[in-house]
């Protein structure tokens, strides 16, 4: 199960009821937070999301609609006492584009790590021993007007346990729960039981891709396949702005609707609305002639995802 939070959904400067970029996701009691525009700290207030236990910020860019959050979100985690180290990842030039905000929160009582991913992604539970054996991040390549990556969050699914072949096997107990979660193991006796000789076919897993700013590329469009949820930049409502969205790097409604269909996505949230539009909704049918089931995001948007299997 994975709740996704949308908290800001505005591009270059906040509005009353517009935050600038953010995604929050929480699972197995870990979060990861996508972006921290300005007003995201406000945003989560209202969205009744807590940001405190906050494991990872995995920036997009470095614009500053996509962080000039941060600095202050660090500060509130300083103030109210926070202790565990918080994980920060970005394209290259992270320790670059992080030292002024660092110089400006001063001493913090917790630690701070950049993580840099390569683009075969991670394991997250590689990184942080809490987080769900099954949880993987990738760096998605995008197309914007400095050096960008969207990400792909997915927890995935190991089969069902085969009792009876695990009974066969002579596997102890105390080896189910590691074999369950996907670890290979070494019994007493010195037999090695990997997980596929207990383990039925692998389920149907969650994922979900966010585009962060770009242009429609090749890249988003293959990581989105099928995801259970693709939050896609679409800055420009009508079509007639495709030339300037091209030239600033971004998509218009018709061109993100284009990048779910042909990834075959199961749902679209439209994002990160220039301010020129009051009300993005009105330009809806221009996605959902693409993609019908496009929805145009809001601050506060929330969905719970669970897995399709029991
Ligand atoms: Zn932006
Ligand atoms: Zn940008």
């Amino acid at each position: 199960m994975i709740d996704i939070t949308l908290l800001g959904t505005g591009a270059t400067m906040p509005l009353p009821d517009r935050a600038l970029t953010a995604v929050h996701l929480a699972f197995g009691g870990r979060s990861i937070l996508f972006d921290c525009g300005e007003g995201t700290q406000s945003a989560a207030r209202k969205a009744h999301v807590s940001l405190m236990k906050t494991d990872l910020i995995a920036l997009t860019h470095y614009h500053g609609d996509h962080l000039f959050g941060l600095p202050g979100l660090l500060q509130t985690f300083g103030c109210l006492g926070r202790t565990s180290p918080l994980f920060l990842t970005g394209p290259d030039g992270l320790e670059e584009a992080m030292a002024p905000v660092l110089q400006l929160c001063g001493q913090l009582p917790f630690d701070l790590h950049f993580l840099h991913l390569n683009e075969q992604g991670a394991q997250l539970s590689d990184i942080f021993p809490h987080f769900p054996e099954e949880s993987f991040l990738f760096p998605i390549p995008t197309c914007h007007r400095v050096i960008s990556q969207g990400y792909r969050f997915s927890l995935q699914r190991p089969g069902k346990f085969d009792f009876t072949a695990a009974e066969k096997l002579r596997v102890p107990k105390p080896f189910w729960s590691l074999l369950q979660h996907g670890k290979t193991v070494t019994l007493e006796d010195g037999r090695t039981i990997l997980p596929s000789q207990v383990l039925g076919p692998e389920r149907k897993g969650l994922s979900i891709v966010f585009s962060g700013d770009t242009s429609p590329c090749a890249a988003l469009s293959e990581a989105a396949e099928e995801a259970d949820l693709f939050i896609c930049e679409a800055t420009y409502g009508e079509d007639s702005y495709a030339d300037q969205a091209e030239k600033y790097g971004h998509c218009t409604f018709s061109q993100a609707a284009r990048l779910a269909a042909d990834a075959h996505a199961k749902r679209l949230w439209l994002a990160h609305f220039s301010q020129i539009m009051e009300h993005p909704e009105d330009f809806l049918p221009n996605a959902q002639t693409i993609f019908p089931d496009a929805v145009c995001g809001s601050d506060g948007l929330h969905i719970t995802l669970r897995f399709e299997e029991a």
